[in-house]
């Protein structure tokens, strides 16, 4: 390889959108030797998150900390290059909090084994990752699907709501998805099996939803936030259980945003609303991979993504999720 680069934290997007300056690019430090339990790895993809814009502002929450001149964190596969790790060989391929960087120095205990398969990579980061398994333990755990409910799901066509609406399928429940433009709508009722799509940019959302769900939402996962949670909690029915996944309408304003004024119907309804966070199920996550495996081998659900090929277009392909371009997963491969 040649000079290995990474990207480092130059300014923090806090309130407004991400912009290239937002980062530096440089040539690797020579690393220092491992210590005992760190591992070499080089890395092969990143995952592209909503939650790195967050990252990034130190934005509280759970994630670790970053400095200004750390490298841009990333969830991401890598193959062990050096181990000083019990149970960690070179060639073994790797998963978690990495980095946008060709090679890093990371604790073995923040990293996961991956089996070595066609496609791992991708699989790893996507259904088989954290956005398979946020879908799964996030509508099976916290949204309690039953066979007949009216599951709505906002974000639809990105990559966790795209796994929401097939698994909602799964436990036979009527699907309604939102997403922005025509595409993203066609593919979901064409490709995904979602029983109907609203596009927010070009319809009037609760009137949809009023005409698709007269008899009310049972089932709310919202990864949107702000006015489309609002409208959307007019319409739930008793008993709704509605999931607060994300609220990425958020992520690029000033402040927080108001509470939904129509949270009275929670009381009305007779409703649940609940956040979660991917770890609170850390335990079951191999429950959760085997159930999709299993789907993903009968054909039941699928993992549509798009790969952007190299290091280097890193930062603008992260900007392109808060535009809302990306149809299921969006990865940057780094090396093979
Ligand atoms: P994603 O949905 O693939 O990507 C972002 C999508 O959000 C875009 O494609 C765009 O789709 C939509 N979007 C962007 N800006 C928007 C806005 N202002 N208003 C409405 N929609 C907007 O991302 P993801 O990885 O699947 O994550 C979805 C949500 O889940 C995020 O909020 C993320 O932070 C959250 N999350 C939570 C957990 C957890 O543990 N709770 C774990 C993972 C992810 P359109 O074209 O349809 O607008």
């Amino acid at each position: 390889m040649e000079t290995p680069l990474r990207w480092t934290i130059a300014a923090r997007p806090t309130a407004r959108e991400l912009v290239p300056e937002d980062y530096a690019l440089d040539s690797h430090p020579a690393q220092a030797p491992l210590r005992n339990g760190d591992l070499r790895v080089a890395v092969l993809m990143m995952s592209c998150d909503p939650a790195q814009k967050g990252w990034m502002e130190n934005a509280g929450g759970y994630a670790a900390p970053t400095e200004i001149g750390d490298v841009m964190p990333a969830m991401g596969v890598g193959r062990v290059m050096e181990s000083r790790a019990a149970g960690f060989s070179v060639g073994d391929l790797v998963e978690g909090r990495l980095g946008w960087a060709h090679e890093l120095v990371v604790q073995a205990s923040d990293m996961r084994k991956v089996q070595d398969e066609p496609d791992a990579p991708r699989l790893a980061l996507g259904l088989l990752g954290t956005s398979g398994l946020t879908a799964y333990f996030g509508l099976t755990r916290v949204g309690v699907p039953q066979a007949g409910d009216t599951l709505v799901v906002t974000g639809a066509a990105g990559a966790v709501g795209s796994i929401v609406g097939q698994l909602g399928k799964i436990a036979g429940c009527r699907v309604i998805g939102i997403a922005g433009g025509p595409d993203k709508c066609r593919w979901l009722t064409e490709e995904l099996g979602f029983d109907h799509a609203i596009d927010y940019k070009a319809e009037k959302v609760k009137q949809r939803v009023r005409e698709l769900a007269p008899e009310g939402i049972d089932v709310l996962w919202d990864n949107v936030g702000g006015q489309m949670l609002d409208d959307l909690m007019t319409r739930i029915a008793r008993k709704a259980r509605v999931v607060i996944c994300g609220g990425i309408a958020r992520y690029q304003q000033q402040g927080r945003p108001p509470g939904p004024s129509s949270y009275f119907n929670i009381v009305f309804k007779s409703a649940r609303m609940e956040g979660f966070l991917l770890s609170d199920f850390t335990p079951d996550h191999d429950i959760g991979r085997d159930r999709l495996r299993r789907w993903l081998a009968e054909g039941r659900i699928v993992q549509r993504d798009e790969v952007v090929e190299g290091l280097e277009n890193a930062p603008q392909t992260l900007m392109r999720l808060f535009r809302g371009e990306n149809f299921g997963k969006l990865l940057i491969k780094v090396a093979d």
